[in-house]
């Protein structure tokens, strides 16, 4: 059985197209499949397109609904959860995660033995420049201060064994970054790359300020190098003062002090204490994760799912 994990937030208009596109690929595959839907919170008629979508396909469509907005993270975590195939896929409600791309995904991991199939974008097509300049340096720099490697236009979209997905299970932090997490892993993964699409309805729900976060996090959850740079500034700005006292000590004692350097000494105050601030922010950032992560919160709350729809249509006395 192969078990499709699909996200959704607001995708009422993509979900119905989704599907069509994918029982259509699947006539040729002739797989066994398990829609997993999971409503994140959806603000407009998503559940009940995916109750509909139920109804005409009980056998192979489940969908997990949450209490609210929990992310895409949160939503992707449920749906390995909730997976029950051999395979599992994770793919976007708007196809920009082409269905046509399974069949060989399928084909690499049963005959040539991967684990894992990926997909990456060869270009970025359609995306605002300034986005796509900060994809690239995020991983630029998360591949060289990091030691778990995301591949540059790596998506969401793959295929897994089910060992993988296990594997992914294992890890039950609550700051989830799947990119490093399915890298971490490990496992034998190859990535077939596609040109790029745009969605076919709806609107992305990521601005460019939520990437931003995003990209923060995907630093802070899987490199320490930014709290290193920390102390490393640290020590040199601290050596560097003790240089320029030892100096200015000398000099005062040799010639006297003629010049009155007030302003030098205010802008150098303001650099060090900013110097400190932004250090002090970065440990923050750090702690902040160890707080959330302390709490041990769920990462989502389920509100319903197709066993509820279940027991509600059969059941008179609901
Ligand atoms: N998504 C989600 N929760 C969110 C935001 C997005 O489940 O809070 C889902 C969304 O429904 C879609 C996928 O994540 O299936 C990717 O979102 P989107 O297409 O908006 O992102 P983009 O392709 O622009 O990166
Ligand atoms: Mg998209």
């Amino acid at each position: 059985m192969l078990s499709i994990i699909v996200p959704c937030y607001n995708e009422e208009e993509t979900l119905p197209l989704f599907v069509k596109a994918v029982n259509q690929v699947n006539q040729q595959m002739g797989e066994t499949l398990e829609y997993i839907f999971v409503n994140d919170g959806s603000k407009d008629g998503t559940l009940s397109v995916i109750k509909d979508l139920y109804r005409q396909q009980p056998e192979a469509v489940r969908f997990i609904s949450f209490s609210r907005n929990f992310g895409k993270e949160a939503a992707l975590y449920a749906g390995l959860q909730a997976a029950k195939g051999e395979f599992v896929t994770v793919m976007d409600a708007d196809l920009q995660d082409p269905p046509e791309l399974l069949p060989e995904m399928l084909r690499l991991i049963r005959e040539e033995a991967y684990d894992c199939i990926g997909t990456r974008r060869i270009d970025r097509e359609g995306e605002p420049v300034i986005r796509s300049f900060f994809a690239k340096s995020f991983y630029r720099l998360v591949n060289r201060i990091g030691q778990t490697e995301m591949v540059d236009g790596a998506r969401d979209f793959r295929l897994m064994t089910r060992q993988m997905v296990d594997a992914v299970l294992e890890l039950t932090e609550y700051n989830r970054f799947s990119k490093g997490i399915f890298s971490w892993v490990g496992f034998d993964t190859k990535y077939l790359a596609y040109e790029n699409r745009e969605r076919v309805a709806g609107e992305t729900s990521w601005s460019f300020w939520s990437l931003f976060k995003y990209s923060i996090d995907g630093i802070v959850n899987f490199s320490e190098a930014p709290l290193n740079i920390a102390s490393v500034i640290g020590g040199i700005s601290c050596l560097g003062s003790l240089v320029a006292l030892v100096f200015i000590v000398i000099r005062a004692l040799v010639f006297g002090d003629p010049t009155s350097g007030w302003p030098s000494l205010v802008s150098i105050l303001l650099f060090v204490s900013g110097l400190q601030l932004l250090c002090v922010g970065i440990i923050g950032k750090y702690i902040g994760k160890i707080f959330l992560e302390t709490k041990r919160r769920p990462v989502y709350l389920v509100k319903e799912t197709e066993a509820d729809l279940v027991v509600k249509e059969t059941d008179p006395s609901f």
